[in-house]
């Protein structure tokens, strides 16, 4: 079977630990690779070899990193249907699913191309006769990411784009879960002709990630993943002096007025819960039609619920795939059993979905539950997988109100054709990133993205200018010439 290696300096190489997970097909059971849970000796080589490139790297002037970027774009895209192929394989989402995963995160690079302009600086003739002030705009070293299993060609470029055109160094260590697109994608990285040790990659799991948050050499750390870990990686990371943006987890709230344009309401609102089998981190979660609209949208929704087809994200037709494992598929269900338990209605359960000829696929079909108060573990926990929650709200007051008690703030959307009720939950919904008649609320690769409170620790989104921001130190330069 084969093994997963590292990527450090230029060159595959074998991991130091002796650890090994199974990388399966979620909705098969195949065997596709083992990966090895890599050490802190790993860390170190993969950040020795970064550091060691950075000097010559920072050296290269803007506009010729932005070339490397221009070709990774045209491989990339030459290469998309078979990275999307791999995600699936790997994941478990719908073959377009990933196609889009990856697409998006081929915009990071399309945008991070653009650096010469984006990492201009400031300045001002004559702040004092004679003395003239600037900005400059300078790398700060080895920068890191740590990422999560639901997006794997997307998020890891949310983040090495940037770093490396804006003069650092990187090293990146994948979710466990779903190593093997990136494994390809550095593959494809290869072939860009970056100098060795500009970009480096470490397979495995928590060891890595203590040992990228406490190494002495690491300037700043990218974090996304669940809240629990992003907490800790906040804190090791701030004890050690390090940058830090750690993106949490989320429960978002779809907020559908009465005056909702329904069918079209309802079917995004079902693609917004469903999609990526509910495993992402803008995935409408929590739904709540407001007034006389609970009962058109409970039925809408159960009926366009109804028709989504389970099956193996590679299978035409197929519009809600497996969970990633069995693991994972055991975690939803015992929500599923804690919202019964708790008084929720199940009003759709997909707890014994099959598929057939796939035994062994992680299978939870379109779950609904009504009568979700905030205060029920199911109400307020993220969930992650294929479960709606419906709660009620006499009016939109109530609504925002039922939103803003989540500890969570990622994102929130409303469906309306009224613009004062749209303008004022913009405004007061706690969500760092808010739908309008939208159910995924995605910032494009030239916006910031991240949410509020839990769903975000620290100050510096992902991506767009804040990811300009988060990879360069402003140094101020005064100058006078006598
Ligand atoms: P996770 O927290 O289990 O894992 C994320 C990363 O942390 C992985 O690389 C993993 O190896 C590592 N990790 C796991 N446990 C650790 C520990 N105890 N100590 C140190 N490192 C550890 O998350 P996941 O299940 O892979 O991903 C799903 C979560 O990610 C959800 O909560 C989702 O909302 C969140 N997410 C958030 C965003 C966002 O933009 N806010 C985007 C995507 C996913």
């Amino acid at each position: 079977m084969r093994v997963l290696e590292n990527f450090i300096n230029g060159a595959w190489v074998a991991s130091t630990g002796t650890t090994l997970l199974d990388v399966k097909n979620p909705a098969t059971g195949e065997l596709l690779a083992k990966v090895p849970l890599s050490t802190s000796a790993d860390v170190d080589a993969a950040v020795q070899a970064a550091k060691a490139a950075f000097p010559a790297w920072r050296a290269v002037p803007p506009v010729q990193r932005a070339r490397y970027l221009f070709k990774l774009k045209s491989i990339f895209d030459q290469h998309r249907e078979e990275i999307a192929g791999i995600c699936t394989s790997e994941h478990g989402k719908t073959f377009s699913e990933s196609y889009n995963d990856f697409g998006r995160g081929i915009e990071n690079v399309e945008h991070a191309c653009g650096i010469p302009s984006l990492l201009m600086g400031q300045n001002l003739e004559d702040v004092a006769s004679g003395i003239d002030t600037k900005v400059l705009r300078q790398p700060l070293g080895v920068f890191a990411a740590i990422t999560p299993f639901n997006f794997p060609p997307m998020v890891p470029l949310w983040f090495l784009p940037y770093a490396i055109a804006t003069g650092n160094t990187f090293v990146l260590k994948p979710s466990e879960q779903v190593p093997l697109s990136q494994r390809r994608i550095f593959e494809l990285i290869q072939q860009i002709g970056l100098p060795n040790g500009v970009v480096n990659l470490v397979n495995g799991g928590r060891e890595v990630v203590e040992a990228i948050c406490e190494h002495a050499d690491v300037k700043g750390v990218s974090f996304v993943g669940s809240s629990n870990v992003a907490k800790i990686v906040y804190r090791k990371c701030g004890e050690t002096g390090k940058r830090v943006q750690a993106l949490g987890g989320a429960k978002n709230f779809i907020v559908i007025m009465p005056d909702a344009d329904m069918e079209r309401a309802v079917q995004n609102a079902v693609e917004s819960c469903y999609g990526c089998a509910g495993q992402r981190c803008l995935a409408g979660s929590v739904i709540v039609p407001v007034g006389d609209a609970y009962e058109r949208v409970r039925d809408l929704f159960v009926a366009y619920a109804k028709k989504l087809v389970l099956g193996d994200g590679k299978a035409p037709g197929t519009t809600l795939g497996p969970v990633v494992s069995g693991a994972h598929k055991d975690r939803v269900l015992s929500y599923i059993e804690k919202g019964i338990q708790e008084g929720a209605r199940l009003v759709l359960d997909g707890r014994n979905a099959t598929v057939d000829g796939l035994p062994d696929g992680n299978w939870i079909g379109p779950t609904i539950f009504e009568d979700v108060r905030p205060d029920m573990v199911i109400g307020r926990e993220e969930i992650f997988g294929p479960v709606a929650c419906f709660m009620r709200a006499k009016d939109l007051d109530e609504a925002i109100r039922l939103a803003n008690a989540s500890e969570y703030g990622n994102a929130s959307s409303i469906y309306t054709t009224n613009g004062k009720a749209a303008r004022e939950f913009g405004a007061r919904v706690e969500a760092g990133m808010v739908g309008v008649n939208i159910g995924v609320a995605a910032p494009m690769s030239f916006f910031p993205f991240g949410g509020q409170k839990a769903s975000l620790y620290g100050d510096t989104k992902a991506h767009g200018a804040a990811g300009v921001d988060f990879y360069t130190e402003r140094k101020i330069v005064i100058e006078r010439w006598f």
